[in-house]
């Protein structure tokens, strides 16, 4: 009996001892899956946290940024190294051109900017990612997404269309494309892609509204042409430049004839319209990069860069002819106007020292005296200054 009390104790004790290593085998087993499933934690936390702080460097990065071409250049060159991209481009929703406009005249070449994507309206984004605006994320399908990535050869597999939005409306699209099928997929959050595109789009708008101030604030609401304001920023600006390159730089200042008189029979508002009218003309005459500005009631000024005295005299004399031949139509008849113009010239010596603020009063003063000699003359011609050679010896009085 003894025996079997024993032989029972015995094989309990050993079913016991079974039962505490298969336990402690499971319970070695949970830790070894909870410190893979720890570790592999660990590596997203540290994969995210590295993810994170290159985000957080691309937008601090671009809210230093302060023209919209650094902008621009940012997001489409520097971005697609950064984040290890194939392909990368930007929409930008631009119903006037304005934007392309003030990019190409600060010497930014809209057009040979791979990526760079001016949309007329917004009806593409609309279309492509609907009215709630969210960003698709996914495999590259090339009846919906060829328009944001038309100027690459080699189509990406996958990509990120992000929207930017203004006021409640389509600014434009950051679109980002790899030749791997599985760098965007559709699961993937895209939280930080939105925060980054959130912080492109605010440089962007804030970038886009500046240089629309900075060009209103340049330009005579009146006419359309530039102001001024303008003038007398980019006559330093142009001295600059032909002093550099030793090229002359021509000056005339025209002034409309008896405008007093259109004024008194036609009225103030027929008075405007001949203003506008003869500053379109005048465009008519110059290249693109010559500077024409509105610095007076009905005063103009015209910079002519690397344009040499006598040409000058042609140029003035064909702007007098065109205005004597233009007929302005109003609303009950038609007028015609004859305008009065001064000319000088710069002539750039190597050997001089002078700056543009020497040499700009003189210009201008020859160009007004040549003007008021005009007027004297009897009006509807033009008169030479002649040139401004030298560092001037005597304090000159501006024209303005
Ligand atoms: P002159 O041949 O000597 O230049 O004679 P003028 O009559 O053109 O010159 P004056 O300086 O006596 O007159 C200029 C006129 O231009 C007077 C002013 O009322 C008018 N004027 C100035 N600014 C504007 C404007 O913005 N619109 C209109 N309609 N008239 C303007
Ligand atoms: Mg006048
Ligand atoms: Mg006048």
């Amino acid at each position: 009996m003894l025996w079997l009390l024993s032989v029972r104790w015995l094989l309990q004790l050993d079913t016991y001892c079974l039962r505490k290593n298969t336990l402690e085998n499971d319970l070695n087993t949970g830790l070894f899956v909870l410190q893979s499933h720890l570790e592999s934690m660990l590596g997203r936390v540290r994969q995210n946290s590295t993810t994170l702080q290159r985000f957080q460097a691309f937008e601090m990065r671009l809210l230093n940024l302060n023209s919209l071409a650094d902008i621009i250049d940012h997001i489409l060159e520097d971005a697609r190294h950064h984040f290890d991209l194939d392909v990368i481009s930007l929409c930008l929703v631009d119903e006037k051109g304005e934007i392309a406009k003030f990019l190409n005249e600060g010497c930014y070449e809209c057009s040979s900017k791979k990526g760079l994507i001016f949309l007329d309206n917004e009806s593409l984004l609309l279309l492509t990612l609907g009215s709630a605006a969210h960003p698709y994320i996914g495999v590259y399908k090339n009846d919906k997404y060829e328009n944001f990535f038309s100027e690459f050869e080699k189509k990406p597999a996958s990509v990120a269309i992000t929207p930017l939005n203004r006021r409640g409306k389509y600014s434009g699209t950051l679109n980002l494309g790899s030749y791997e099928a599985d760098r965007f997929a559709d699961t993937m959050a895209t939280d930080f892609v939105e925060h980054l595109v959130s912080v492109a789009g605010v440089c962007l708008e804030n970038n886009i509204t500046f240089e629309t101030i900075k060009r209103t604030s340049f330009i005579d609401s009146l006419t359309g042409i530039n102001n001024r304001r303008f003038f007398e920023q980019r006559i330093g600006e142009e001295l600059d430049r032909c002093q550099r390159n030793l090229d002359p730089l021509s000056c005339l200042f025209l002034d409309i004839d008896f405008f007093k008189l259109v004024n008194d029979k036609q009225g103030h508002q027929g008075g405007d319209r001949v203003l506008c009218a003869v500053a379109g003309a005048i465009k008519t005459q110059l290249r693109s990069n010559d500077i024409l500005a509105r610095c007076g009631g009905e005063e103009f000024v015209i910079l002519l860069s690397n344009v040499s005295e006598m040409r000058a005299l042609e140029i003035a004399e064909r702007i007098r002819k065109t205005i004597q031949s233009l007929v302005i139509k109003l609303d009950e008849n038609s007028i015609s106007v004859t305008i009065s113009i001064g000319s000088s010239t710069y002539l750039p010596n190597s050997a001089a020292s002078s700056t543009d603020n020497d040499i700009s009063p003189h210009l201008i003063k020859l160009a007004d005296s040549a003007l008021y000699k005009a007027k004297h003359k009897g009006r509807n011609c033009v008169e030479n200054g002649g040139v401004v050679l030298e560092k001037p010896a005597m304090d000159i009085v501006t024209a303005f």
